[in-house]
């Protein structure tokens, strides 16, 4: 008896140490510290080596010159994307530390990932389910390390740093794809098709008393029956899970005005951002935003059980929304007319409670002047508007094909790696169609994340023929990812290739003229050219400072003659209609 008494104590205790074994430095340090990367990639490989159901892959490259690392939970301890699909698995993606001074989902990722392989209980919400996890994402961000730069956020003591290696904020490096993160993400996001995703931060604003907002899609970029899950089903659901954890989540608190009683909005959102993209893909996806206010612990925690949640939700409707993500490609690929850009209206909305601080303005002891001051003493719950119906800004008919000339490689291969089909037709043919012609366009003053960004393009039609010549690509509009191809290729969309700088050098005109010689070349044009002649006359008739200006003639000429360059701001992706 007592034999096996001493067998069971030796049995107890080394469960005690194995499991003390894969404690987190976030629960070794009572919530005070995030897991460094070399702490958090160590914790995965010792899950990886002690568990069947559990994967860690490594991906491509980051800027810094790391692998992305992806932890893989797999119940049927099957690793190929592929096979999973065809079995009916649903997939829920995590994304971590992409902005690194904001760990929550770090540390809560590592933790959730290591319960469900560890208590039977849990492994249950993942028996249809892969649970798969980007533990950094931003690995220069996190690999620089330091106390200070996140200046109001509650722990932990040390975080990683905003910027990338490079200094990109890649959570507006989705579409552009200048880090090789961005690059190594949309593989390893084509590959494993989440049903699901998610983007973990901590958000900076007003206080209030939510330890969880979080950033929904905006139910109007799915296919209807998606959005009609969406609304009806999952974000009910969602709040009420976490309702019931104690753990009440707001909308993202950005504000009408000062202050959140002036009512909440839920700004449009275009796909630079990982939630937006992954929504062209129709995957459902959030951004969960901890509030820095709140001590690190409690954050972690919560994030923990917002992951939790959504794995439940998709256990239970993961049919139904693997079905609606089907229905969605089939819609969208039958759709005629898409939506590039969208807009808030400002007069719909819904009446939502809200947890705030009563916000006084009190004096400054700094500055002298007034200061807004979140009372905690004054907690309240009050009704306050949400702004949340959007509508169609900018909506383009879909064209039959649109063709990439051969020099545009590099766009080409961005398409590709978003699972677009590219393909070259064998014949010689000549197409039917129009060019886009950029007649306006607004440009950021100051660099934005290494681009000088356009916005507010306006083009202009112009009828044409294209003779496809060997090494010209096409692009077929009858394929399931043509959400995206328009949101990119369509000038007007605001994350276009065009606005984030692919094709400026078309803004640029090559050759002009010397106007004492081109003197005598407008002479001969007028008086070969009818019909120019009498649009010059009327001009000058019209517009008495035209008349003045010699220099504004000559350039009228020159313009409405051959000698000027056709492809000065011809955008040169030609649509086929
Ligand atoms: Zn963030």
């Amino acid at each position: 008896m007592r034999v096996l008494y001493f067998i069971f104590m030796v049995f107890c205790y080394s469960q005690i140490m194995f499991a003390q074994d894969f404690k987190t430095p976030f629960e070794l340090s009572n919530g005070l510290e995030t897991a460094t990367y070399e702490q958090g990639i160590a914790f995965y490989e010792k899950l990886d080596a002690q568990y069947e159901e559990i994967k860690l892959f490594t991906y491509g490259s980051t800027d810094i010159g790391k692998p992305l690392h992806l932890a893989v939970f797999s119940a049927d301890k099957d690793f190929d994307p592929k096979s999973l699909k065809a079995k009916g698995k649903s997939v829920f993606l995590v994304i971590n530390a992409i902005h690194a001074g904001e760990p929550d989902g770090v540390d809560a990722s590592m933790m959730l990932l290591r319960d469900i392989v560890q208590q039977e209980k849990l492994k249950k919400i993942c028996k249809n389910t892969v649970f798969a996890v980007i533990p950094f994402y931003s690995v220069g961000g996190v690999l620089n390390r330091n106390s200070y730069s996140r200046a109001n956020q509650n722990g932990p003591k040390s975080y990683g740093f905003r910027g990338n290696g490079k200094n990109y904020d890649l959570n507006r490096d989705f579409i552009k794809m200048d880090s090789e993160n961005a690059k190594t993400f949309v593989q390893i996001f084509h590959l494993w098709q989440p049903d699901i995703q998610i983007d973990n931060h901590v958000t900076n604003g007003a206080d209030y008393q939510y330890f969880m907002t979080n950033i929904l899609a905006n139910p109007a970029l799915y296919a209807p029956e998606m959005a009609d899950y969406f609304k009806k089903e999952f974000r009910p659901d969602l709040l009420n899970k976490m309702k019931k954890k104690n753990l009440e989540m707001s909308p993202y608190v950005e504000m009408r005005s000062n202050t959140p009683d002036s009512g909440l909005v839920q700004n449009v959102r275009s796909s630079r951002f990982s939630h937006t993209y992954a929504t062209q893909f129709n995957t459902i996806a959030m951004v969960a935003e901890t509030h820095m206010l709140k001590p690190f612990k409690q954050r972690t925690e919560a994030t923990y059980q917002l992951m939790l949640s959504l794995l439940e939700i998709l256990e239970k409707d993961g049919v139904k929304i693997q079905k609606n993500r089907k229905k969605s490609f089939e819609y969208f690929q039958k759709q005629k007319t898409y939506v590039l850009d969208w807009k808030i209206n400002d007069k719909k909305f819904e009446m939502i409670d809200f947890k705030g601080y009563a916000a006084e303005q009190i004096p400054s002891k700094v500055t002298g002047q007034l200061r807004t001051f979140y009372n905690k003493s004054k907690p309240y719950t009050k009704k306050i508007p949400y702004y949340n119906v959007h509508e169609a800004k900018t909506t383009i008919e879909k064209p039959k094909m649109y063709i990439i000339p051969k020099v545009y490689g590099n766009i080409v291969k961005m398409l590709e790696m978003n699972n677009v089909v590219v393909t070259r037709l064998e014949k010689a043919e000549t197409f039917k169609g129009v060019y886009y012609f950029i007649k306006d366009y607004k440009t950021v003053a100051k660099p934005f994340e290494g681009h000088y960004l356009h916005s507010d393009v306006v083009v202009e039609k112009k009828k044409a023929e294209y003779a496809l010549q060997e090494g010209d690509w096409v692009v077929l509009t009858n394929q399931p990812n043509i959400n995206f191809i328009m949101n990119v290729l369509e000038p007007q969309a605001p994350d276009s290739y065009f606005c984030w700088n692919y094709f400026d050098i078309i803004l640029q005109q090559k050759e002009y003229y010397s106007d004492y010689v081109f003197e005598d070349i407008a002479e001969k044009l007028l008086n070969e050219n009818a019909d120019l002649k009498k649009r010059f006359e009327a001009k000058k008739q019209q517009e008495p400072e035209f008349a003045k200006n010699a220099k504004a003639q000559l350039d009228f000429i020159y313009y409405n003659s051959p000698h000027y360059e056709p492809n000065h701001l011809r955008y040169p992706i030609f649509r086929v209609e």
